[in-house]
């Protein structure tokens, strides 16, 4: 294990890249990341950009000449010194901190805690809230085998490699330290032998996140492998990170003193904190039902899933062996508490975590407006003693500075939107500026980001054909793509209900458009479906059989390892991004956003944030209707119908200059009208008013 006196010692007039090794804030702040590539641009490629890793693998002696370099030090001062002043700005009043709790957190790649959507929200969400200096702590599991690269056989079919243990040592992690330094470590209830928990933190620039682990030598391997798996099948080892996740990550903001005023739990996983918070204000005086009340006012509750696979639900006598001794020894009515997690129309199914968080959050809502309504319906039999459970709706957002590109579309805007929109990104009028920016400018750096994207894609293939890949996996890697060619694009989790092969729908109709020889289309796909979803993964075998089709004509790829790294580079360099979901099962859906904000317009069924995003002018949209009579071929024959009498012609149809300008206009709509709306800034400030505030208000009355 690495360890952090391995760090070699850093000249003094340079400190300060340890700190800013360790915040993820230079992930979102593109001079720091030049300070890093700056460093030592060799250790930097080698660490795949992991700051932490790379300050093990420098030389000593580079940093030495660094820290005797002029220019160097120059960048090195100017983002220390807008680092520190970023830190030293007030936060928001909060009479407390806000405790976000999520199963997953997608911050960078060098942190590999995240399965998709849900973690990316939520390291979206950190991130947004430094920059607002909104008081906020994230709270979530480290998971010791982290990584699971996914790596596509021969025969298409996607097997998940599973790497050596996460090592702490080589990632943005520290350990929480007590006061007398040694680490902080908890025992969580419920656990015989008593079970050792180490918290472990990662900084997001003004946001701690703490991140609890139970692979620590005092437990038993058993107890260690707890937290190994993000979304373990093992139902009583999912029930066991969760009650961790919950009751621990109450714990551990206890022993660091962190009282706060508002616990908002991203969807259900980690709602048995609000037991433990149950717990807490009857330790500080409350009766039981005032601290129930109590809990409920000052809760926040966000659900993102229409699927009940998407919903927890545990045996109750699986529940009832923490549950039970938890109470009893607290003494909290134990047949509430189960109570509070049945569903009332099926009772017998098990304590349902979705119910038990929607009855105990005085908040509670869906991702998008249509996911509210659809939630609504789901949840409408649920109340909590005679009251109605509100069900209100925010939608998703994404954070800019991560997600529009930082070298090129980001100068782009600051040039023709001055810092407007670094500002008041939520504001639309900073947006309107995108109408002037000349069309040819969008385009050459659009082109560009393409260029980009398709040398990446080139530069995996060759590694992987150095690993020893077969050659016509390598083509199907993307090895044939064009940058003249109308490419779209299509990443996400592969899983049926988001209809990957929807496109494959009629060959021959495909077949035609990709090999059309005057104006050609090519598909990018990537995705990773979960390691007990085989439906997914034959998903995936489908379409790498096309990808290596040779009738394909080499324009149909797919790419392995959808990551975070990897999305950076899709949603700016394809031209168009498709969604095929089946109605109504998006909650929300954020790789579009990122799209759009990019100038990559969306082309997608009327679900999950479209119905509120679409224009008419700004992408395309069809199908989001929830019959399901010909499903798959009434949107097949939409969505061909678009691309061939829309968007191909809009695409080729170039002025003089050999600029489509109606395409370019589409793809201004889509910056213009979906940045403002559709970004964390909007999204928290409707968090902040809706649900924040009040919470707040509510806990420094009471008691
Ligand atoms: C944004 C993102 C997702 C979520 O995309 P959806 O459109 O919500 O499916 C998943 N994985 C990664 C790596 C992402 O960046």
């Amino acid at each position: 294990m690495l360890r952090l006196s391995n760090i070699p010692r850093v000249p003094e007039r340079i400190r300060g890249i340890v700190d800013l090794a360790y915040d993820l804030w230079w992930t979102w702040h593109p001079q720091a990341r030049r300070l890093f590539r700056a460093l030592d641009y060799q250790a930097w490629r080698e660490s795949t950009h992991n700051p932490v890793l790379m300050l093990h693998l420098i030389r000593p002696e580079r940093l030495a000449e660094a820290a005797q370099d002029p220019g160097f030090l120059a960048l090195y001062d100017q983002v220390m010194a807008e680092y520190q002043a970023d830190l030293a700005r007030p936060s928001l009043e909060l009479p407390g901190p806000i405790a976000y709790f999520c199963a997953e957190f997608g911050i960078h790649v060098s942190l590999p805690i995240y399965a998709g959507g849900l973690g990316i929200l939520a390291g979206d969400t950190l991130k947004e809230a430094s920059d607002m200096a909104l008081p906020m702590v994230g709270v979530g599991l480290v998971y010791s085998q982290g990584y699971v690269t996914q790596r596509i056989r021969e025969d298409g079919w996607p097997e998940d490699v599973h790497h050596m243990a996460l090592d702490h040592g080589a990632h943005p992690l520290r350990p929480v330290l007590q006061r007398n330094g040694e680490p902080l470590t908890l025992t969580v209830p419920g656990f015989d032998p008593p079970l050792h928990v180490q918290v472990l933190q990662a900084r997001v620039g003004r946001v701690p996140l703490f991140l609890l682990t139970t692979d620590v030598e005092e437990n038993s391997p058993w107890d260690r492998a707890i937290s190994q798996q993000l979304y373990t099948t093992d139902m009583e080892q999912r029930l066991k990170q969760e009650w961790i996740l919950g009751v621990g990550g109450m714990r551990a903001l206890e022993a660091l003193d962190i009282r706060p005023a508002v616990v908002h739990l991203n969807e259900g996983h980690p709602a048995f904190a609000l037991l433990e918070r149950i717990r807490q204000f009857m330790a500080s005086g409350l009766s039981f039902a005032a601290a129930l009340k109590k809990t409920r006012e000052t809760t926040v509750f966000t659900t993102h899933t229409p699927l009940p696979a998407g919903t927890d639900v545990f045996p109750f006598a699986l529940v009832d062996r923490f549950v039970a001794p938890f109470c009893q020894a607290y003494g909290i009515p134990r047949e509430t508490i189960l109570g509070l997690g049945t569903h009332p129309q099926d009772p017998a199914a098990g304590f349902n975590m979705t119910v038990f968080a929607l009855r105990l959050s005085g908040h509670a809502n869906g991702v998008s407006r249509r996911h509210a309504e659809v939630a609504r319906r789901i949840w409408q039999g649920i109340r909590f003693e005679n009251e109605e459970i509100r069900i209100d709706s925010v939608t998703n957002g994404v954070h800019l500075f991560t997600w529009i590109e930082p070298l090129r579309v980001q100068r782009l805007l600051d040039k023709y939107l001055g810092r407007g929109w670094r500002e008041r990104p939520d504001d639309p009028a900073v947006w309107e500026k995108v109408r002037e920016i000349p069309d040819d400018e969008l385009w050459a750096v659009h082109q560009e980001r393409k260029e980009a994207l398709i040398a990446e894609l080139a530069a995996r293939a060759r590694k992987r054909w150095q690993q020893g890949a077969p050659a016509a996996n390598i083509l199907a890697f993307g090895s044939l793509l064009d940058p003249h060619v109308l490419t779209l694009g299509f990443a996400r989790r592969f899983t049926a209900y988001k209809r990957p092969d929807l496109l494959l729908h009629d060959l021959e109709r495909l077949r035609k458009l990709v090999t059309d020889p005057l104006r050609p289309v090519q598909i990018i796909f990537a995705g990773k479906a979960h390691p007990a979803d085989l439906e997914g993964k034959r998903l995936i075998q489908k379409v790498f059989r096309l990808a290596k089709d040779p009738s394909f004509a080499g324009r149909i790829a797919f790419v392995e390892e959808y990551d975070q790294h990897l999305a950076r580079f899709l949603v700016a360099g394809v031209d168009v991004w498709v969604n095929t979901p089946l109605p109504p099962l998006e909650a929300s859906g954020t790789s579009g956003m990122k799209a759009c904000v990019n100038g990559v317009p969306h082309l997608s069924i009327l679900d999950g944030w479209w119905p509120e995003g679409y224009t008419g002018e700004n992408g395309w949209a069809f199908g989001g209707d929830e019959t399901p009579e010909e499903r798959n071929a009434r949107d097949a024959q939409e969505l061909y119908r678009l691309l061939e009498e829309v968007i191909v012609p809009l695409y080729y149809e170039r002025g003089p200059d050999g600029i489509p300008h109606g395409f370019v206009r589409v793809m201004k709509e889509a910056i213009r009208t979906v940045a403002p709306r559709f970004c964390t800034r909007r999204m928290l400030k409707e968090y902040w008013g809706k649900a924040y505030r009040p919470a707040a208000e509510a806990w420094e009355k009471g008691g």
